[in-house]
């Protein structure tokens, strides 16, 4: 059906030129930000809506640029693909890293225990309740935005040096990275604490370049973090334990569709923001096409999934979904979800419904 779409409406799957102009959009965004920020703000009340605005243009190239690039939907041209992923070194993070962690591990284990690192915040939240509970997770609900403030500096000066160190994610092994791939991450690291911290100490006193960096940094953690969180901690979605057999036990679209949820998808500026990873859905049934598409895909996936009588998860607005987020990690939180009690947001999804298989897989 997807693949009828595109024939009939003879769109590219992949991002095409409207691409480019927008990740010309979001560089010129952060350029502008970063350059009024470091060069001409002196008072708090241009360097704070400028920290911010920094901050979301960073969550940005990240959502529209890096991720279509590293899932190499942005083009059909394997060298621009290769390109808008290394958008994410060119701000800090590694994108070797990030295909191992996302692409390998998130997308094939989606909300599977101890295979899916993006549900692993131990010690500070239980988002399952496989994991370990702690008693200040009785509050996870109230502190979340502020642990996920310091996502991105955590990600870059910390977890890839760490996992590059360890060799392995999650219990799996990452590729050995090669020696081109080490010099791209030492650059990138190098370049971050140029363009972080060396260049604005030239023209800032340190403090106000701390407060600078916190805002921007805790903006774009939030943002990043709170868009993940929203498709797949959220109430509806299911996780999987290993214990509980086989990590992949349900046909592959049936495990996407049970761990992954949409949230306003009629929003279209938080759409174009987000990079379609609103929905999210989608995104997981089809990897490798642009975000651009995702909207014309949801009616089709909703279409194909109502004939064969599998929900599609979907909340209508962000309220919505953070509503569902927020009393998924008090339900976690609480004493009375026991590690290893078995509750229904953990059950395999086949056992409430009957399963796709294989040769089903929508498309
Ligand atoms: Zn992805």
């Amino acid at each position: 059906m997807v693949d009828d779409y595109f024939q009939r409406s003879g769109h590219d799957p992949r991002g095409g030129a409207r691409m480019v102009l927008k990740t010309a959009t979001f560089f010129l965004w952060f350029a502008a930000s970063y350059a009024l920020l470091v060069l001409w703000a002196t008072a708090w009340w241009t360097a704070v809506p400028l920290a911010i605005s920094l901050g979301l243009s960073l969550a940005g190239i990240g959502f529209s640029v890096m991720h279509d690039g590293g899932h190499r939907a942005y083009s059909n041209r394997p060298g621009t693909n290769r390109l808008a992923a290394l958008s994410l070194d060119l701000v800090g993070a590694s994108s070797f890293v990030w295909h191992f962690k996302h692409n390998v591990l998130h997308h094939t284990y989606t909300n599977v225990v101890d295979a899916d690192d993006d549900i692993e915040f131990k010690p500070f939240f239980r988002l399952t309740s496989s994991q370990p509970r702690r008693w200040f997770h009785r509050l996870q609900f109230l502190y979340w935005p502020l642990l996920l403030c310091f996502l991105t500096t955590k990600w870059i000066l910390l977890d890839d040096l760490r996992d590059l160190a360890r060799g392995h994610i999650a219990g799996h092994r990452m590729p050995r990275p090669s020696a081109s791939d080490l010099l791209i991450v030492a650059v990138s690291k190098l370049n971050y604490l140029v363009w972080a911290f060396a260049i604005p100490l030239l023209f800032v006193d340190p403090l106000n370049l701390l407060a600078g960096y916190a805002l921007a940094t805790s903006v774009a953690g939030l943002v990043l973090g709170t868009v993940f969180q929203l498709a797949h901690a959220v109430e509806d979605a299911s996780f999987f334990a290993p214990e509980e057999g086989a990590p992949l036990s349900l046909p592959w679209a049936e495990h996407q569709l049970a761990t992954t949820v949409d949230f306003a998808r009629a929003n279209r500026l938080l759409t174009w923001y987000v990079g379609g990873l609103n929905h999210q859905v989608e995104h997981h049934l089809f990897p490798r096409v642009s975000h651009r598409h995702y909207p014309a895909l949801a009616p089709l996936v909703r279409k194909v999934c109502a004939r064969r009588g599998v929900p599609v998860l979907d909340h209508a607005t962000f309220a919505g979904a953070l509503g569902a987020h927020l009393r998924h990690l008090y339900r976690m939180g609480c004493p009375a979800v026991r590690q290893g009690a078995g509750d229904s947001a953990d059950l395999p999804r086949s056992e409430h419904r009957p399963a796709l298989t294989q040769g089903q897989a929508i498309g």
